[in-house]
């Protein structure tokens, strides 16, 4: 069993043949794919998961905070995924490829803790995306 899969059977989720491939692409993806990805690589493995229940599942795995789903501005319009990890981290998109990159800024954290500690909140959550072009592609 996997990470994902032991997190499922925790919390209680009923795991298939197709949910395990699933969870098993979401898990060794290193990336933040979204539900087209997902499906081909599940379809490589198990080439009778449909796109449909692709969708069903990352709906359900959502709905269980087994992953994690971002809607980045990256001008494509698809939800995106990963695994949802304890480990918080920062989003930086780069605008031209979609690629993302992750990182954890300590100044930002304790900044963003200030500031809502200025309004009068204890900080529970927050998300970040940074939107880039890279600097060596931005002479056109
Ligand atoms: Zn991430």
């Amino acid at each position: 069993m996997d990470r994902l899969e032991k997190i499922c059977a925790e919390k209680g989720l009923r795991m298939t043949d197709q949910r395990r491939v699933i969870t098993r692409v979401i898990s060794s993806a290193d990336d933040h794919p979204d539900v087209e990805e997902i499906h081909r690589r599940a379809a490589e493995i198990d080439d009778r998961i449909s796109i449909a229940t692709v969708y069903r599942t990352m709906r359900l795995l959502e709905d269980y905070d087994v992953v994690q789903r971002h809607d980045f501005q990256d001008g494509h319009g698809r939800s995106r995924y990963e695994e949802a990890t304890p480990e918080h981290h920062d989003h930086l998109i780069n605008v031209r490829s979609g690629e993302v990159i992750e990182f954890v800024n300590e100044e930002i954290e304790r900044l963003q803790e200030k500031i809502a500690r200025e309004h009068g909140f204890r900080l529970v959550d927050h998300r970040l995306e940074l939107y880039g072009v890279p600097l060596d592609e931005e002479k056109s």
